[in-house]
């Protein structure tokens, strides 16, 4: 960013909702605005003794959304169950693609103030949505109510890697993808019905001397944070346990997701969030 020390990094997971008519392993309707559990079925609530069955669709969309985003299509992919307890995921866990998605590898062009720019695409694989919970904010938060229409519905995840400098060009990578899918017919991409969603990884490295040295100034001194009474200063977040660089936050969220570290989009930003602990 021009004017500051601070140089930017960020990495966009993107979620997008699939154009089928029913779920990816039921055939329950992907319909919108239905009255709350009212499309659910024993498969996508997780009863025992039920099975899956791929939705050939959902597949065909998600490989179409593949080519389109230059992707390398794999010879060989297969389905894991991601575990983890939430009120809206009744079987516990989400059928999803780990360490083998479908398609990788991929890029996408936008136009930036400098130009045309390539974004990279680590990987794009499907998986399976939860359900959606309400909650009650008015009447004192008593009450949390948990709809499964959503549960099962069809996703494309789509990876970028860490190549994205700006506000404004996650801005035109987002309008991109979303100007793409609903060309191609892969998604409506509504982000008030839920078909598009990001979740951002953002890395802010600290350039105090570039900037000083850009500005022919002398090196700024800053001074040193002390902790307060009772507080402990923690490792550096380039020390976390692991051995890995990346920023608590997404340390934890690997851990709680059961994600391997490849699935993060910010997280390959090389020391880009360990960098933040050298901020005086
Ligand atoms: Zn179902």
């Amino acid at each position: 960013m021009v004017g500051t020390p601070y140089r930017i990094v960020i990495g966009l997971e993107v979620h997008v909702q699939l154009l089928t008519r029913t779920k990816l392993f039921c055939g329950c309707s992907t319909q919108f605005g239905l009255p709350p559990n009212s499309a659910t079925c024993p498969v996508c609530t997780g009863l025992p003794g039920t099975l899956p069955v791929l939705n050939r669709r959902a597949f065909e969309l998600a490989l179409r959304a593949a080519l389109a985003l230059n992707g390398e299509i794999a010879r060989f992919t297969k389905w894991d169950r991601k575990n983890y307890y939430y009120p809206d995921l009744p079987k516990n866990y989400q059928i999803s693609q780990y360490d083998l998605p479908f398609s990788k590898d991929g890029w996408l062009e936008i136009d930036t103030t400098a130009g045309p720019k390539r974004i990279g695409i680590i990987r794009a694989h499907l998986e399976e949505d939860a359900g959606k919970m309400l909650h009650d904010e008015k009447g004192g938060g008593r009450d949390s109510l948990v709809d499964l229409n959503r549960t099962g519905t069809p996703l494309l995840e789509i990876v970028s890697r860490p190549e994205i400098s700006s506000p404004d060009e996650a801005k035109a990578y987002l309008e991109e993808v979303r100007l793409l899918l609903r060309e191609i017919g892969v998604s409506d991409c509504e982000m008030q019905e839920g078909s598009l969603r990001c979740d951002a990884n953002i890395n802010l490295q600290w350039q105090r001397r570039r900037h000083a040295h850009c500005r022919g100034q002398k090196p700024q001194q800053y001074p040193r944070r002390r902790p307060g009474p009772g507080v402990r200063s923690g490792p550096p977040l380039s020390k976390v346990p692991g051995g890995r660089q990346e920023t608590r936050r997404g340390a934890q969220g690997d851990a709680r997701l059961g994600r391997g570290p490849r699935h993060d989009a910010g997280a390959t930003a090389q020391g880009g969030g360990s960098r933040l602990s050298l901020l005086p």
